[in-house]
């Protein structure tokens, strides 16, 4: 203190006016420690979830830990902290221990945190008699508590901590438990060996996700398992509704499920349906001719095969194309908000949100390239290469077909475009058909009259 007399006066009003003070000289001291000490090998790490720990961890930034001058600076009020708490007990200021411990005060375990408090008063010049008072006396007088709490005494609660060594002689002897007594009940330092292991393990326990800090406890065969099932719901959306339904009005959705579709390839797909419908519908149109917006007879099947995206954002920007090819467009609420290729980027939240940031992007990169690469092989390789029932310029090709839904049986496809089913010969797999086909089962969707088939 710069002006000692001054502040004995003030310590002296405030011990007059019975103001409490809770130091908490623990917290300060992991403020100047967190830029540091390596907190990563501390022991009791294994006891947190890391939606906390991570929140602690300097190099997120989260909390930037002080360094040069501030770190002076900081050592200098810790140090002039010290001796105000001293020089506030002295002059007779009641005080309590507390330690401020919780998820935002980094490096402040819980249950640990009492016992380095009681560390820093002692550092501070107070005896370990007088930092364990403001633990027990101070803590029950300061709740009103004196006559049940705060002291050993008959009619007292009984909670109590049985210790090993003599916390008298050096206070750290406050972390030898032997024993517990709460609530009644005694607990053996093996019961409380046991309660910490039990904490380990729900920590350790595998938890798909981890909201806060966006890390997964993911193993990497799950993530894999999961993108591909988000993956294939993408294929089978595309090839349901947007493909089927939408564009060719092969079946109707009901509304509300067309809506939650809708939204899923919004998020993980990025396409606006309504210009997915134009661009597809014109390729019916010129299928292979001028015209034809991805036609790998005009620009080569590799290059329609890694360029479909680029030929396909090609084709959508132009407005009136797509207003001219979607006059039946019915419009649901989702079509009317603006800038809906940006909900792209709650596809990426949410794989962030499972995975983590770093196996979040590269979950949600690897879906959008493999969503992207399954559906320009259909306009690619299914109009080159496989087997042709029917007269057109597609083809079929059956493991195309399983893996994106049934949409490699695309000359099937080209034949009869408003037929909500694929397959037509009997070694024909088209895996949306019996999806179609529950959701008619539920009153979901309905098939229109499919075609007749002509002489294969
Ligand atoms: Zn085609
Ligand atoms: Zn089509």
């Amino acid at each position: 203190m710069e002006d000692k007399k001054e502040s004995e006066t003030v310590y002296r009003r405030m011990a007059e006016k019975q103001f409490w003070v809770d130091p908490t000289l623990a917290v300060f001291a992991h403020s100047v420690e967190s830029g540091v000490r390596d907190y990563e090998a501390d022991a009791r790490k294994r006891y947190f979830f890391p939606a906390i720990w991570i929140t602690w961890d300097p190099k997120l930034g989260i909390r930037t830990p002080p360094q040069g001058r501030a770190l002076e600076l900081r050592r200098i009020s810790v140090k002039h902290w010290q001796e105000a708490t001293l020089a506030a007990h002295k002059a007779g200021v009641p005080m309590i221990l507390g330690t401020d411990c919780g998820a935002n005060n980094n490096y402040v375990f819980p249950g640990w945190s009492v016992h380095e408090e009681l560390e820093e008063l002692v550092k501070a010049g107070l005896t370990p008699a007088e930092a364990l008072r403001m633990a027990t006396v101070n803590a029950a007088r300061w709740r009103g508590e004196s006559d049940t709490q705060g002291t050993v005494d008959r009619g007292k609660v009984a909670d109590l901590l049985i210790l090993r060594s003599n916390p008298l002689e050096a206070i750290r002897h406050t972390q030898e438990i032997d024993a517990v007594f709460k609530g009644g009940k005694r607990y053996a330092r093996t019961d409380l060996d046991g309660m910490l292991h039990q904490v380990e393990e729900k920590v350790a326990a595998p938890l798909f996700f981890d909201i806060i800090s966006g890390q997964t406890r993911m193993s990497f065969l799950w993530m894999t398992i999961i993108t591909l099932a988000i993956l294939q719901t993408s294929v089978f959306l595309t090839t349901i509704y947007l493909h089927r339904a939408k564009t060719h009005r092969g079946l109707e959705i009901h509304p509300a499920l067309g809506l939650l579709m809708h939204i899923e390839l919004s998020l993980f797909t990025g396409i606006v349906p309504r210009e997915w419908v134009a661009v597809h519908r014109k390729h019916h149109q010129f299928s292979d001719e001028d015209g034809d917006p991805h036609s790998p007879y005009q620009h080569g099947m590799w290059t329609v095969l890694f360029a479909n995206f680029w030929f396909y954002r090609e084709a959508k920007s132009d407005a009136r194309m797509v207003a001219k090819y979607t006059p039946d467009w019915k419009e649901d609420w989702l079509d009317k908000v603006p800038h809906m290729h940006a909900a792209v980027l709650g596809g990426l939240g949410i794989f962030i949100w499972m995975f983590g940031y770093l196996w979040g992007a590269a979950a949600w990169l690897a879906h959008v390239v493999g969503y992207i690469l399954l559906n320009s092989t259909i306009n690619s390789v299914c109009h080159m290469v496989g087997y042709r029932n029917w007269d057109n310029k597609a083809t079929n090709l059956q493991w195309v077909a399983l893996l994106t839904g049934g949409e490699g049986l695309h000359n099937n496809h080209h034949e009869f475009p408003t037929s909500a089913r694929f397959s037509w010969k009997r070694f024909e797999v088209d895996p949306a058909w019996p999806v179609i086909r529950l959701l008619e089962s539920l009153r979901l969707a309905k098939v229109k009259k499919l075609p007749a088939a002509k002489a294969a």
